[in-house]
């Protein structure tokens, strides 16, 4: 289903050209031949007006994304940020609330903490694992209810399902950022979710060679998004909208892989004398395995593993592995690793970067699709150099 799904959803063959691929309709603006034609597509109901609005090759994308993540309908944004900020923009009015996990995005994190409260609304970052903090944490006045699962860098995992009921108890909306699972692994509308996020630079994209982000929702909730998004100005442009189409006719074989390779390497390295803790959530010694199966159709190609030593050890072996590359990001073809905490979570305090739990020694891995044994062999190599 998911790989049929991959190659042929929202991609007829073009009925004017015969096109096999999608056309790339690389234009800010669209001609009438008739100005009573013009109303209607303002509307929306029928042909385009300005790029910053609508485009068709972003619209196939759109709609491909929907169908991924079982949504009434997608916005295309020219990066995950983009997509974040005026999804979260559109659901606050004067005075609101937005509770969320501590274990966020930096971005969306520094969003958050930073730049919302100075904008007068009010926010408060909760404990991530603790359920109970989220339930104490709703307010009369809160209107997003905003999680991330798998978490960056930790891997730790949060109850899709009661977020859901939390918020809609409260007259909120759930936000997930899907980021880390992709939707070959997890569909958080499926657990009730309101908004489905995405940096789609990562998993969707695949290749590590454009920014871009994308919301899934219901189609009012979309057409909310989308309504901000016109005036923000953060849509995606058709060029890189049609270079994702490409990747993802190889989405599902991509990740899946991802997942085999990812179970391969979180094993080696939790029987490894010199890896004190391996945080994956398919390992049956993840604290929330039995979630992770409840709401994960497959547990992801990120992993995270603490090596016993020093931040100058963690160092050491990020850079001398041969077949995965030092660098940030996420979700390519190719294995990344990453020291967070001198990395990718530099905002954060270091008492905020103790509150997640994250030491110096932990590093992150995105396991890429290579053979497993060469990756193993690197891993073994590297380790041992420290
Ligand atoms: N959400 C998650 C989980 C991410 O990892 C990232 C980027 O690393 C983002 C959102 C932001 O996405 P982008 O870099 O495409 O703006």
């Amino acid at each position: 289903m998911d790989s049929t799904r991959s190659v042929h959803e929202a991609e007829p063959f073009d009925e004017q050209s015969g096109s096999l691929t999608t056309p790339i309709y690389e234009t800010s603006t669209f001609g009438f031949a008739r100005a009573d034609e013009v109303p209607r597509a303002v509307a929306g109901e029928r042909g385009f007006v300005y790029s910053r609005w609508d485009n068709p090759t972003v619209v196939r994308l759109e709609k491909k994304l929907a169908a991924f993540e079982h949504g009434g309908d997608g916005a295309a944004f020219s990066s995950g940020m983009a997509a974040i900020s005026t999804a979260i923009l559109s659901f606050l009015k004067k005075g609101a609330h937005v509770l969320a996990i501590r274990d966020l995005y930096g971005g969306t994190y520094g969003l958050l903490r930073d730049i919302l409260p100075d904008m007068g609304f009010s926010t408060d970052l909760v404990e991530t694992t603790d359920f109970g903090a989220l339930e104490k944490g709703v307010r009369k006045s809160t209107s997003i209810v905003y999680i991330e699962s798998p978490t960056n860098p930790t891997m730790k995992i949060v109850d899709i399902d009661r977020a859901a009921r939390l918020a809609h108890r409260n007259g909120a909306v759930l936000m997930v950022d899907n980021t880390f699972a992709s939707p070959i692994n997890q569909n958080p509308i499926d657990f009730g979710a309101d908004i489905v996020l995405h940096s789609v630079t990562k998993y969707i994209n695949g290749h590590a060679d454009l920014i871009a982000g994308a919301v899934v929702a219901s189609k009012k909730n979309a057409h909310k998004i989308k309504m901000m998004r016109r005036d923000f100005g953060g849509t995606l442009d058709p060029l890189p909208a049609w270079l994702i189409l490409r990747g993802m006719k190889t989405m599902a074989l991509r990740v899946r892989r991802q997942n085999e390779n990812a179970m391969v390497l979180a094993e080696f390295l939790s029987s490894h004398k010199k890896v004190a803790k391996v945080h994956y959530p398919g390992l049956k010694t993840h604290p929330q395995y039995q979630l992770a199966k409840k709401q994960m159709k497959g547990f992801g190609g990120m992993l995270s593993f603490e090596i016993r030593g020093t931040t100058r050890d963690a160092m050491k072996f990020t850079e001398s592995v041969k077949v995965a590359t030092l660098a940030a990001s996420l979700g390519g073809v190719e294995t990344l690793v990453s020291q967070p905490y001198n990395m990718t979570h530099t905002q954060m305090s270091a008492k905020e970067r103790a509150l997640m739990g994250m030491p110096e020694t932990l590093v992150r891995v995105s396991v890429g699709i290579e053979d497993a044994d060469d990756l193993v062999d690197d891993f073994r190599r590297a380790l041992a150099a420290v």
